[in-house]
């Protein structure tokens, strides 16, 4: 097989979501994993909804992920190359005008399904003459213009559906061209693909109809269709459609909640696939895995607690160097290896080692129970002289074992609560030298 070329077509009229990542990643690794072409299109021929900003944000987001683009272009510099191709289908007799209003449409809709019969678009336009058109035109109409399907089956193999047959006499005429000129996706979408010689089209199931037309298209413009892959949707937890949710689930807010990009990566790479969910440390190692074939055919099943599970395990093993930044953001003193080596295993996302930088550097409020007030206060008469060092947790609770006779969670649990207002935490054999001795004092007194 030559390497494929593929490409990602988000419209920048919102953000980048798990949803659209997950097509952009499975196209990716596809390519990728075989030393092909990741285009990325801009879907902007809807020039009322889309924004420069959007396009920005997309594109910083797909850099975030490391999901790099060999060539990418915007559809709104295109129109020139749609409008051949429409005349093109017009020379054909393949794309005609029709006049009925969306209300017109909505009246003979209800017609058909009250008989019985599919809601698919009569073709009536097609019998109008030429005066017909010039008296609604008079009118004050204008036409939408739509492609005339051939009425056979459309037959492909999808890589993850498997074979296809789509009975074109049973779906409408689709509208490629709006009354006012401006084009829907389909027609664009063959020309660039056709342009862009693009060998497969990987996205997401709710365009197996649009696949039809377009096979039937890409034919008409002299193309040949590319392969197609169809993947199942995402939805949430619950199995519902997640679309209301997914604005807390785009990617500046996933960055900003301290989720880090391969966890992202590696949920979406093998949510609903026959792999098991696991963290991988490069997009390699995911591309190395993926195939078409694992992809099963029920929808996935996004869960948050997935990522940040995901994310905890690649924080654990994560060196200082590469949480530097952020750690500076959270707080400064905490930004040092030994803080962030005692502290990696207990944090879900880097935020979480806010709470720890307090205990080791900031103000807490030490929780003292009233059974343990005695002996918290011997505590502080047995602490060690001298500077706390990696020894002196294990030094200070022997002794304190020996004296108060004390052990297990009655003599680690009072500790940790006074000097640290938590139950769980970092081990405390590492946090007291980072405490130091001025606040582990202070602490077992105000206690
Ligand atoms: N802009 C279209 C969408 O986001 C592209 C679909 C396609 O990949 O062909 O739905």
């Amino acid at each position: 097989m030559t390497s494929p070329t593929v490409r990602f077509a988000p419209s920048p009229t919102g953000k980048l979501h798990v949803g659209n990542v997950r097509t952009a990643l499975i196209n990716w690794l596809f390519a990728k994993g075989q030393g092909g072409r990741f285009i990325l299109r801009v879907d902007d021929t809807d020039t009322e909804r889309s924004t420069k900003e959007n396009e920005d944000q997309i594109k910083a987001d797909l850099k975030w992920l490391g999901l790099d683009w060999d060539d990418t272009f915007n559809q709104s510099d295109k129109f020139a190359q749609y409008d051949a191709a429409a005349d093109k289908l017009r020379d054909m007799g393949l794309l005609y005008a029709a006049y009925e209003t969306a209300d017109e449409l909505d009246r003979k809709r209800k017609i058909a399904l009250s008989r019985g019969r599919p809601p698919v678009y009569d073709r009536a336009a097609l019998n109008l003459t030429d005066e017909d058109k010039a008296k609604l035109e008079a009118e004050g109409r204008k036409p939408h213009w739509r492609f005339k399907l051939s009425g056979d089956r459309v037959e492909w193999n999808d890589l993850v559906r498997g074979q296809q047959s789509i009975d074109t006499s049973s779906v409408s005429d689709p509208v490629l061209i709006r009354e006012d000129g401006s084009y829907l996706y389909t027609l664009p979408s063959v020309v660039d693909d056709i342009d862009a010689k693009i060998t497969h089209v990987v996205r997401g199931e709710d365009h197996v109809t649009n696949s039809g037309a377009q096979i039937e298209i890409f034919k008409a413009l002299g193309g040949t269709a590319p392969d197609m892959a169809h993947t199942p949707l995402l939805v949430d937890a619950e199995g519902g459609a997640f679309s209301k949710r997914l604005g807390s689930l785009s990617m500046d807010t996933l960055e900003a909640r301290g989720i880090l990009p391969m966890a992202i990566l590696s949920l979406l790479a093998k949510l609903g696939t026959s792999d098991n969910i696991d963290v991988r440390e490069t997009h390699e190692a995911l591309a190395a895995d993926f195939d078409f074939s694992k992809i099963g055919r029920a929808p996935a099943k996004f869960d948050e607690k997935d990522l940040l599970a995901l994310n905890a395990t690649l924080l654990h093993s994560m060196p200082f160097a590469a949480v530097e930044e952020q750690l500076k953001a959270i707080s400064p003193e905490a930004a040092n290896e030994t803080f962030w080596l005692a502290v990696r295993e207990n944090c879900q996302t880097v935020h979480d080692a806010k709470p720890f930088a307090d205990i080791a550097y900031g103000r807490i409020e030490p929780v003292v129970d009233d059974e343990d007030a005695d002996f918290i206060s011997q505590a502080g008469d047995l602490l060690p002289d001298g500077e706390i060092t990696a020894e002196t947790w294990k030094t200070w609770t022997s002794s304190l074992k020996e004296q108060t006779g004390r052990k297990g969670r009655g003599l680690f649990m009072p500790l940790r609560k006074a000097l640290t207002g938590q139950e769980h935490g970092p081990d405390m054999g590492v946090l007291l030298p980072l405490i130091g001795r001025e606040a582990v004092v202070r602490r077992l007194a105000n206690a």
